[in-house]
């Protein structure tokens, strides 16, 4: 394996010029969910300038594409997502996630070939993590059908990880909901007995959210925002709208809260006289992520000269539709450090979107493409693995 490990070097050295660009470009062009047309047209053809097929805008989806190199055997897919936040940019540095599955891809696919491996490897862009649920619909799409593993790797706070990365990372499944209020414009100062506020029943309806939020578990979090509040003072509003997610430690939790979070809505928009409508998002199930994959992972980070947490105890707040994916097949998400200076303020601050565009954040994530690479290499070796996994993943969930 470490005859694979120095060949990943180099291959990654060859490419590393262009994989910086790549890189520079998507975090320099930040585009939202499902919108991600710079991203997946640079990263593609990138790929097809280096002799990859690369099948665009795959399955059904404008901003997603696959790349495919090897044949038999095992298939992995690394998951390269490349959506940013609004306002402020690549606050999720999902810039690196791209530039770690690409380079992870490439490792694997030029090792395959030169040492002649049975076996498969797959580039999968993943769109609109950041709320829109890219892989949920992937998943619909039967994109992941066949697949034995999937893996892919996300950036934190070197400061807040403690280490140069953390293997199994918690994460909280995910409701969230566009909760659309409807009464009646009036003129506010001629007439206002005339209107039904649907402000009133917005504001009404965030207060009942905050007192609900008094009364659930400690390890559930409910955030919301009024998304349009009316146009004019001098308009009773006639429309408005909240946005708010939800989280719990598991999907099943969810369902409670989903019920209150209702009543708080329709409680609301009753007192004010309105009618209240919800659009519910694609749910994010929290991450299964597999114990076999990530001792092998472990296992190459310390061999790469790396230090790794396996685990944390306490859970992290965020949620990620690479959850529904571990729900799906054997996976893993750890996150590896970058360098956001002394303000330790983690993903959706604008200052780590200033830290994911640096040169010492690229290479934090080509050191984890490496340990990537490495552990994809192992499950397309070893079919007695690839077995394992899946006896794994059916043990955590015909358990439950
Ligand atoms: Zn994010
Ligand atoms: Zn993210």
């Amino acid at each position: 394996m470490t005859v694979f490990y120095e060949d990943f070097s180099k291959v990654i050295a060859r490419h590393e010029n262009e994989l910086w660009r790549v890189n520079q470009e998507i975090h320099s062009h930040p585009e939202l969910n499902f919108e991600e047309v710079h991203a997946h047209n640079t990263i593609c053809d990138f790929l097809e300038s280096v002799g990859y097929s690369v099948t665009r805008h795959a399955y059904g989806l404008k901003t997603s594409f696959e790349a495919e190199a090897g044949a038999g055997g095992g298939l992995i897919t690394y998951n390269a997502e490349y959506d940013a936040l609004p306002g402020i940019g690549h606050a999720c540095g999902h810039n690196l996630i791209a530039t770690s599955s690409l380079a992870a891809f490439i490792a694997t696919a030029e090792a395959i070939q030169k040492n002649q491996i049975k076996g498969r490897v797959r580039l999968l862009g993943t769109p609109a993590e950041e709320g829109g649920g890219g892989k949920i619909e992937l998943l619909k799409a039967g994109a992941y059908r066949g697949v034995d593993a999937c893996l892919m790797g996300h950036p934190a706070d070197r400061l807040l990880v403690g280490a140069d990365g953390l293997v199994i990372v918690p994460s909280m499944a995910l409701v969230g909901a566009k909760v659309t209020f409807h009464g009646k414009n009036a003129h506010a100062g001629n007439a206002p007995w005339l209107g039904q506020n649907a402000l009133d029943a917005a504001v009404a309806a965030y207060t009942n959210i905050s007192m609900l939020r008094q009364q659930v578990p400690p390890n559930q979090r409910i955030h919301a925002i009024i998304s349009k509040g009316g146009d004019k003072p001098n308009i009773i509003p006639h429309l408005t709208e909240i946005e708010l997610f939800m989280r719990a430690e598991a999907a099943a939790d969810l369902q409670d809260m989903r019920q209150r979070l209702i009543a708080c809505c329709e409680g609301a928009a009753t007192a004010a006289g309105c009618t209240v409508e919800f659009s519910w998002l694609p749910n994010y199930k929290e991450l299964r992520c597999s114990e076999l994959i990530a001792a092998r992972f472990l296992q190459h980070s310390q061999s790469q000269g790396l230090e790794y947490k396996k685990s944390i105890t306490e859970g992290s707040g965020a949620s990620t539709d690479q959850g529904n994916v571990s729900y799906e097949l054997p996976s893993i998400h750890p996150v590896f450090s970058i360098d956001d200076g002394d303000a330790s303020v983690g993903p959706h601050h604008p200052l780590f979107a200033k830290s994911a565009g640096t040169r010492l954040a690229f290479e934090a994530s080509l050191k984890y493409a490496k340990v990537m690479a490495a552990t994809g290499l192992d499950i397309l070796l070893d079919k007695e693995l690839r077995e394992g996994l899946w006896a794994e993943y059916r043990k955590k969930f015909e358990s439950q």
